[in-house]
């Protein structure tokens, strides 16, 4: 029999998420992370999933990333099912940003490599951490494919009208501006979900996807291909997210360095790490945030309603950018779980055709489904996101196809 196996590698600065899938049947083997790599408290988590087993945890220093992919691979080895194994077909690494060129995922060589490099400028945090977790992946097993899935490849779609930002067209050039988005795999995924959902064809559709997580972004697809997505050149911009601001008129950057006196590198630090939700109550997390605005919390209510605002903003822009919309679909952490933030973000928008029915919306499950009313003319769906299973489906096409 033929390798049927995909390892889906996440690397990330300090950390790597993996699953191991088997994609006869696009069954879960196993999944884990590593944590806090490079620091003393260094913490890795394995679920075996075929067998039902138990999930394996420790805490010991894990040097690097070479270091902690060796790791993973001798509990993989523990379950039999070893990166040594023949029935490994590939590695699918999801990596940030593939700049305008990479519209596929992309059997990586030199030249990819070379390339992923050269967009660090854009993807800072992202694209290095992504680059060693592939390398690392190499040196284990040079013979195997390795396939980089990259997270911007789903936008490449957008027109140049939605993709370009309305600053001088030489200077955007020169320095590769414009909006790429994120979050790119999520919504590829989701926005087939809802299409199936719906008992129709990607191509007969338009979908706005919300992916509310930790991070957040909305995207505007017609027809399976994007039209319009709310991050930019990084994933500061759009809606309110966990930490990060979205939005913001891009003078309070000038306004903070000129008047405030902060450093370029603070700035960022502000807007990326201590905005959003966290620099509006201090809390990141939708659950704590639910809980005290039940317990009359006014901070918390006032970081919701902005939340709820741009959210809301973006919905109807994005039905004026589609002009007809057969479904809006929730996903990621807030958006599979946060019924109050569902019903929030499409209250009082009948005019657009929405409406969330409260009986379907309070059910909690892991399948996607349907929370508006039967008869309503746009569908809203819940449809839980499934990044790993998405990568591993589009490496195992391409080293098949
Ligand atoms: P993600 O980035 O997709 O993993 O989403 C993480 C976020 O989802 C957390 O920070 C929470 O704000 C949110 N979240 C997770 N579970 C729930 C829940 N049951 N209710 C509300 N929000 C949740």
């Amino acid at each position: 029999m033929s390798p049927s196996r995909v390892l889906v590698l996440n690397s990330g600065s300090s950390s790597v998420k993996y699953q191991l899938l088997d994609m006869r049947d696009s069954s879960r083997l196993a999944a884990g992370l590593v944590e806090r790599i490079g620091e003393e408290t260094s913490r890795l988590r394995h679920t075996p999933l075929a067998r039902g087993g138990e999930t394996r945890e420790w805490n010991a220093p894990v040097a690097d990333h070479e270091a902690a992919l060796k790791a993973v691979s001798q509990e993989l080895a523990r379950d039999g099912l070893g990166l040594d194994s023949p029935e490994l077909a590939a590695i699918g690494h999801r990596v940030v940003h593939g700049g305008k060129r990479f519209t596929e995922p992309t059997v990586v060589d030199e030249a990819v490599l070379a390339e992923i490099e050269r967009l660090i400028p854009v993807a800072p945090l992202h694209n290095p951490a992504n680059l060693t977790g592939i390398r690392t992946a190499q040196a284990l097993r040079p013979d195997l494919p390795q396939v980089a899935v990259f997270d911007t490849a789903f936008h490449t779609t957008m027109p140049e009208s939605a993709a370009r930002y309305a600053i001088d067209v030489r200077t955007a050039d020169e320095h590769r501006i414009r909006r790429y988005g994120f979050h790119g795999t999520s919504h590829a995924y989701v926005s087939r979900a809802t299409a199936k959902l719906l008992g129709r064809a990607p191509e007969e559709v338009n979908v706005i996807v919300l992916h509310l997580g930790n991070g957040a972004s909305a995207s505007a697809v017609r027809g399976g291909r994007c039209v319009d997505t709310s991050m930019g050149l990084t994933p500061l911009e759009g809606l309110v997210m966990g930490t990060r601001s979205g939005d913001a008129d891009p003078a309070v950057i000038f306004h903070l360095a000129r008047v405030g006196g902060m450093s370029i590198d603070e700035i960022d630090t502000l807007l990326n790490k201590k905005s959003g939700l966290v620099g509006l109550c201090g809390d990141n997390d939708m659950r704590e945030i639910r809980r005290r605005i039940d317990e009359g919390d006014a901070q918390a209510q006032l970081a919701f309603d902005i939340y709820i605002h741009r959210l809301k903003k973006y919905i109807g822009a994005y039905c004026a950018v589609l002009g007809t919309v057969d479904a809006i679909a929730f996903t990621a952490g807030v958006g599979e779980n946060a019924a109050p933030v569902r019903e929030a973000a499409v209250a009082g928008l009948e005019i657009l055709g929405l409406a969330v029915d409260g009986a379907l919306n309070a059910v909690r499950s892991d399948e996607p489904r349907l929370i508006s009313p039967e008869d309503a003319r746009v569908k809203i769906a819940v449809v839980p996101t499934d990044e790993e299973l998405e990568i591993a489906t589009q490496t195992f096409a391409l080293v098949e196809g």
